[in-house]
């Protein structure tokens, strides 16, 4: 488990905020997949980072981050009731990065 914070701002965002915990399951999934996460953007006062259901990681310390978000996409649903609307991850930018969100009915082992 490697979880890390591209600054000291980022990090006092990060531990004086609740965050859901399907976020909190997904990261720690991601961490034992790929070994390492560097947060750059969590809380914030636009959008679903509004909510406590997203974060942003760093993607270029991944080889092959779109492949990364296809596989990652292909086992974690965002929302079984409304299937293909909203992704787990979002690999885009610019600067490129990985857009992480959850919901309430997030749901890991889509395609056992
Ligand atoms: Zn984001």
């Amino acid at each position: 488990m490697n979880l890390s914070f591209a600054s000291e701002q980022i990090f006092n965002k990060f531990v004086t905020r609740v965050y859901h915990p399907k976020l909190a399951e997904f990261l720690w999934w991601w961490c034992d997949q790929f070994y390492k996460a560097v947060i750059t953007s969590c809380w914030r006062s636009d959008g679903v980072h509004s909510t406590g259901r997203a974060v942003d990681l760093r993607s270029y310390i991944y080889s092959n981050p779109e492949g990364m978000a296809k596989l990652v996409n292909a086992e974690w649903e965002y929302d079984p009731k409304r299937p293909g609307k909203y992704d787990v991850v979002y690999y885009h930018g610019p600067p490129n990065h990985f857009h992480i969100q959850v919901h309430d009915r997030t749901t890991y082992g889509r395609n056992p």
